[in-house]
């Protein structure tokens, strides 16, 4: 495994990139890792590509919203503390490989180094504005690297797609037809299976609620992604504001113990 020398390397580029828009000094500053919590950090180099976590955000047909209830308040003892009843697949969220397959990774067993990583964005709106169930094909991929050069290895591609348009109209983002099927975009399975075998991924990542289609019934995206043993993180958010290639992405993404996965923050370092 060269995970450690490929987050470096990741590192070392996105803090080039941050030195030449001169946001740092030009000397003295040796890593990412000190520069990141360093006053010196612009808020323009760091894209939150996180929705917020409210009862009022869509979820899977079937799962119950946040619940979210003050436990302790100011006034009563000088501290406020919220208790939260979600499931785990809530807003911006991580899959873990244990997700789909059983005896999987769970999400406190994903590698730390895994969920640095660089980050591709694959635009299919456009397809995606006429048609609800438009899939990433291996086709998008290819035409994205004659366009912007090879995926890099160890990266993490996500599928933009537009949908988070629809949260401003009630029912828009599930999109359930008149028989109860939601109708959103995803992968295709075998667009994930050449991201995985042949670009060594580390995760896969969308706009929308499902690696998959949401009418998809198979489920050869998640299959393909966390049988790998990689992960997926779904729902993200303003995906439009990065760049296509060349950024960074962080996810923070939870460590309970035997967790299927969990609500993140995901932040793009551009
Ligand atoms: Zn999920």
């Amino acid at each position: 495994m060269c995970a450690p020398r490929i987050v470096r390397v990741a590192h070392e580029q996105a803090l080039a990139r941050l030195t030449r828009r001169g946001l740092f000094a030009a000397a003295g500053v040796v890593a990412l890792g000190s520069a990141a919590t360093s006053a010196a950090v612009s808020a323009e180099s760091v894209v939150d590509l996180t929705h917020t976590l409210t009862p009022e955000l869509p979820v899977w047909p079937g799962n119950p919203p946040l619940l979210a209830a003050p436990v302790a308040r100011h006034e009563l003892g000088g501290f406020a503390q919220q208790s939260l009843i979600l499931w785990e697949h809530t807003g911006t969220h991580i899959d873990a490989p244990l997700h789909r397959v059983p005896g999987g990774a769970s999400v406190d067993r994903i590698p730390a180094a895994d969920l640095v990583a660089p980050l591709v964005v694959l635009d299919i709106s456009a397809r995606a504005d006429t048609d609800a169930d438009a899939m990433v094909t291996v086709a998008d991929v290819e035409a994205f690297e004659d366009r912007h050069g090879r995926i890099p290895e160890r990266a993490f591609v996500a599928m933009f797609s537009g949908w988070e348009r629809r949260l401003a109209t009630p029912g828009a983002f599930v999109n359930l037809d008149p028989g109860g099927t939601p109708h959103a975009p995803g992968f295709h399975a075998t667009t994930a299976n050449h991201l995985v075998r042949e670009r060594n991924i580390v995760g896969l990542g969308v706009d929308t609620l499902s690696l998959d289609r949401a009418a998809d019934r198979e489920y050869g995206v998640h299959t393909a992604v966390l049988g790998a043993g990689r992960y997926g993180v779904e729902m993200l958010a303003r995906l439009d504001t990065v760049p296509p290639i060349g950024a960074s992405v962080v996810i923070g993404a939870p460590t309970h113990a035997g967790g299927t996965g969990g609500p993140c923050r995901v932040l793009a370092l551009v």
